[in-house]
């Protein structure tokens, strides 16, 4: 049962806040009743559903609503282009669309059967199909970072492992209200921000466009609640530097449970300035589309800064060498490919026995990130073997290692590493900066003014890591290309003039 607390809602808990969407506030007795309404609705189980993801309690009761009828359900991201969303629709092939009734849907999904989601109904008994772990639950597509989206079809028995072990990780109960502001088509804003806090039994709110000041009136608005904040880099990012001139904010976000960061690295600068700014030390944890929650820092163990904590239960984690070998060094320096086997791997890409092949080996799921595992099992990041893995002079070298150091610079605001072809290094390291005209106010130091030099850079990267990590050139930019979740999408930086 993926949802005990719908199911078996006893009269006293039945009263008790559910979600919470700007304005809008469902007990579970509401979501109870207009999800079962909704259920009565669908297709058959042997159908899918899309639903249109808009950032509202819509896009929350109609997934809710096909997971307890069964009917395994397609979240699409209201704002992909026409391509991509023919490409989703051409290949998830839903028997109806459920969205908000407010929603005018384009012309690609002129063919589907609406199914309009409202909070008035009639009353409606619950579901009675008869579900097991293995059946779909959710189809999912990537966030198309290093190629098109794919349909990642997640069993129940996979939400509610993930779910689960983030609970024992977490000390994650019905007392904990979950305030964030992710989209709803991935994984980290759906599964986790919304399905989690109706598993557990607690509170879901949604703050809608994420605003370091709404986070904090969001946390004051639940006294004798706790209060845990799901984020991606780039909010926590903007949180730090609205706290560095606003103690009252640092006061509120300091009195919050915990601060989870997921989806992209988060630098280990942003950490630090988080600590400084308000005590909390940000507790990271790493997952993909295809197996979910990975590994976590856990609130019982230490936290580790620059690092994604440790296997989940459930989960097993390996590093493997270029020959799919296993490391067994365990240290802070021999990086490798992580794969991971456990209970909340996917069933499979949707259409793509092909692709889902190629990404196992055996009973492992190459997860196409690279990383160090120390002796105590702490991981640390250091990018994706197919655009962060430099091969440089007979070296090999994480972007993400050479990034942190980088914006450990105060006149660096934010920076992606990438590689290129070399004749004589086999690649050479680029470094994409946007630069930070003003001293950096966070990180206390003044004086100097305007751009940094590229010289200036490299030599500060010289002097924190080996002189092998030392980018061969770098490019200053405005801005980073980077996707609604806020990672940086490498593949659209090219070298000017290619
Ligand atoms: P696609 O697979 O379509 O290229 P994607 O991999 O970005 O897109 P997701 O499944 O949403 O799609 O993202 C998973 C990836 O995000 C992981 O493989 C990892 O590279 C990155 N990631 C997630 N959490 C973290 C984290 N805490 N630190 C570093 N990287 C992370
Ligand atoms: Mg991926």
């Amino acid at each position: 049962m993926l949802f005990p607390a719908l199911d078996q809602a006893k009269d006293t808990a039945a009263d008790a806040e559910a979600i919470r969407f700007g304005e809008q506030r469902l007990t579970y007795r509401d979501v109870t009743s207009a999800t079962s309404a909704l259920a009565a609705d669908l297709p058959p189980r042997q159908t899918r559903v899309a639903i249109w993801a808009v950032k509202g309690v819509e896009t929350v009761l109609a997934s809710v609503a096909a997971l307890r009828a069964g009917v395994p359900a397609v979240p699409v991201n209201p704002a992909v282009g026409e391509r991509e969303l023919t490409h989703i629709l051409t290949d998830s092939a839903p028997e109806a669309i459920l969205c908000a009734p407010d929603v005018e849907l384009p012309a690609e999904c002129a063919g589907l059967r609406r199914i309009d989601v409202t909070t008035d109904h009639a009353p409606a008994p619950a579901p009675a199909a008869r579900l097991a772990d293995d059946d779909p639950g959710l189809v999912v597509y990537t966030s198309g970072t290093t190629g098109p989206p794919k349909g990642v079809v997640l069993s129940r028995g996979a939400i509610a492992a993930t779910l689960d072990a983030l609970a024992d990780a977490w000390q994650w109960t019905a007392d904990d209200v979950v305030v964030h502001a992710l989209p709803l088509f991935h994984v980290h804003g759906l599964i986790l921000g919304m399905l989690g806090p109706l598993r557990r039994g607690g509170t879901a709110h949604h703050i809608g466009r994420f605003d370091p000041h709404s986070l904090g009136e969001a946390i004051t608005a639940h006294p004798g609640r706790q209060v845990v904040t799901f984020g991606v880099p780039t909010m926590y990012h903007r949180l730090a530097q609205a706290m560095a001139s606003d103690a009252d904010l640092a006061a509120t976000i300091s009195t919050a449970r915990l601060l989870i960061s997921g989806s992209a690295p988060l630098p280990v600068r942003d950490h630090e300035h988080i600590t400084a700014a308000c005590g909390q030390q940000v507790i990271e944890r790493y997952g993909m589309t295809e197996t979910l929650m990975n590994t976590s820092v856990r609130v019982d163990g230490p936290r580790r800064p620059g690092t994604v904590g440790v296997a989940l239960p459930g989960m097993r984690l390996r590093i493997v060498d270029e020959d799919g070998v296993p490391i067994e060094t365990r240290d802070d320096e021999t990086i490798g490919e992580i794969q991971v086997r456990g209970a909340s791997l996917f069933s499979g890409y949707l259409n793509r026995p092909d692709a889902t092949a190629e990404s196992f080996d055996g009973d492992w799921f190459r997860t196409g990130d690279m990383a160090t595992m120390d002796a105590d099992g702490f991981v640390r990041i250091v990018g994706r073997k197919a655009t962060d893995l430099i091969k440089c002079g007979g070296y090999k070298i994480g972007a993400g290692e050479i990034e942190n150091a980088l914006l450990e610079h105060p006149h660096v605001a934010e920076v992606a590493v990438t590689s290129e072809p070399d004749a004589d290094l086999g690649e050479r390291i680029v470094a994409w900066v946007v630069a930070n005209g003003e001293p950096d106010a966070m990180a206390g130091t003044g004086g100097a003014e305007g751009q940094p030099s590229a010289t200036e850079l490299t030599e500060h990267v010289g002097r924190l890591l080996a002189s092998h990590k030392r980018p061969h050139e770098v490019r200053f930019v405005d801005s980073l290309p980077r996707n609604e979740l806020g990672k940086v999408t490498k593949r659209s930086l090219h070298a000017p003039g290619a």
